[in-house]
C-alpha cells in the first residue's frame, strides 16, 4: 500500500472574484468546482485542476473574506509554499514573460537542486512557484484545451509542497514511518536544513520539501495562507487501512468524510501542519458534464434545497465573456 502522491493543497482567498481571474485568467488553470465551504455556506470553496481537476492537479481555496484585514503570518507549522508544474525550460521562459506582462512580480527563472523554476505570488500574498517537471515523476494532468495558456506551457498540476517546521525529526518520522515517504536529500540553505521526500511514483507529482527553522514563530493562517495539502489514495478500502495504521501510531485521525469528488480523513502532524488522505475518485464529473465544470454553483445532495437562499448570499463571480454568475 503506498500513496499515489500530492492530491491537492487548500488555501486562504478572501476575495473570491479575484482569485478566479488570476487562477484560471493569469495561470490558465481550470475551474473545475465552484461549491460553498460545507461548514459555513455563506462562504465559496473553489477548485482549479487541469482539464477534469483530476487527483494531484488540484488547488482549492477557501473564500473566507472576514480574514481581508489578518495576512497569513509565515512562520513554523504550515505549507510554506506551493509548487506547480508545467514542463520544458521554454515553457518557464515563457512564464516569465507572461507573469511580467500581468504586473506579477516574480524571481526570474532559477535554479534548485538541478530544476528551473519561478518564485511568485498572487495578489493576496500566496506563495507559488512554477517548476520545470521534465517530464518525470507521477504522472502530471492534461492542461484544458479553452485555458488562456497554450497547452503546450499549462500548468499540469502540483509538483511539490514546502513544509516550514522548527524541528525536522517528527515530521520527518511521520512522512516516513507513518506515511511511507522516502528521503531523497537532505542539505544545508543558508541556515535552514532541508530534507525532501518523495512517494508512489516519486519525483513531481510527490515530493515535499521539509525546512526545518528553529527559531521561527509559529505560523498564524490569514490571507494567502495554507490550510492544509492532501495525498492520494487510491480508494476506501485502502483509505480504511491508512485510517488504522495512523490510529496504530497514536496519530488522532479524523472518521472518513465524504466531501464529495473525494473522501478525506485529516491529521495534524507534529509540527502543527493539518495532513489529509483523499481518494483519488469519485471526481468532478460526478455531478456535472465534464465540459461545463464550474459554471454553475454545485451544491452536495443534502444543500440542494437551500439552493436559492445560499445563492442569494453569494457574491456573484464575474466570468470571461462579462457574464456574472455565482
Ligand atoms: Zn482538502
Amino acid at each position: 500500500m503506498q500513496l499515489g502522491g500530492l492530491h491537492h493543497v487548500t488555501a486562504v482567498t478572501t476575495r473570491a472574484a479575484e482569485n478566479v481571474a488570476f487562477y484560471t485568467g493569469v495561470l490558465g488553470m481550470r475551474l473545475v468546482k465552484k461549491t460553498v465551504n460545507q461548514d459555513d455556506v455563506s462562504a465559496y470553496h473553489l477548485f482549479y485542476g487541469d482539464e477534469l481537476g483530476r487527483p494531484g492537479t488540484e488547488v482549492t481555496f477557501f473564500d473566507w473574506p472576514h480574514l481581508r484585514v489578518a495576512p497569513n503570518h509565515a512562520g513554523a507549522g504550515e505549507i510554506s509554499a506551493t509548487e506547480l508544474r508545467v514542463r520544458g525550460s521554454e515553457a518557464l521562459d515563457w512564464w516569465a514573460g507572461h507573469l511580467t506582462e500581468h504586473g506579477v512580480q516574480h524571481t526570474g527563472v532559477k535554479e534548485r537542486d538541478g530544476r528551473l523554476f519561478i518564485g511568485f505570488t498572487d495578489a493576496e500574498g500566496q506563495r507559488l512557484r512554477l517548476a520545470d517537471d521534465g517530464g518525470e515523476g507521477v504522472a502530471g494532468g492534461i492542461p484544458w484545451a479553452d485555458s488562456s495558456v497554450p497547452a503546450e506551457f499549462g500548468i499540469r498540476g502540483l509538483g511539490m509542497v514546502d513544509l516550514t517546521v522548527r524541528e525536522l525529526g517528527p515530521t520527518a518520522w511521520v512522512l516516513a514511518e507513518a506515511l511511507g515517504f522516502r528521503l531523497v536529500g537532505e542539505h544545508e540553505e543558508g541556515e535552514d536544513r532541508v530534507a525532501v521526500f518523495e512517494v508512489g511514483a516519486g519525483g513531481p507529482g510527490s515530493l515535499v520539501r521539509v525546512i526545518e527553522q528553529p527559531d521561527a514563530p509559529p505560523a498564524h493562517l490569514g490571507r494567502g495562507g495554507v490550510h492544509h495539502v492532501a495525498f492520494r489514495t487510491a480508494n476506501d478500502e485502502e483509505q480504511r487501512l491508512w485510517r488504522e495504521r495512523l490510529r496504530a501510531m497514536g496519530l488522532g485521525v479524523t472518521p472518513q468524510i465524504d466531501r464529495y469528488y473525494f473522501r478525506s480523513i485529516y491529521f495534524r502532524e507534529p509540527g502543527g501542519i493539518l495532513f489529509e488522505i483523499a481518494t483519488d475518485g469519485p471526481g468532478f464529473a460526478t455531478d456535472e458534464d465534464a465540459t461545463h465544470l464550474g459554471e454553475r454553483l454545485s451544491l452536495p445532495p443534502f444543500l440542494e434545497g437551500r439552493r436559492e437562499e445560499i445563492e442569494g448570499r453569494l457574491e456573484p463571480i464575474p466570468v470571461a465573456g462579462g457574464a456574472s454568475r455565482r
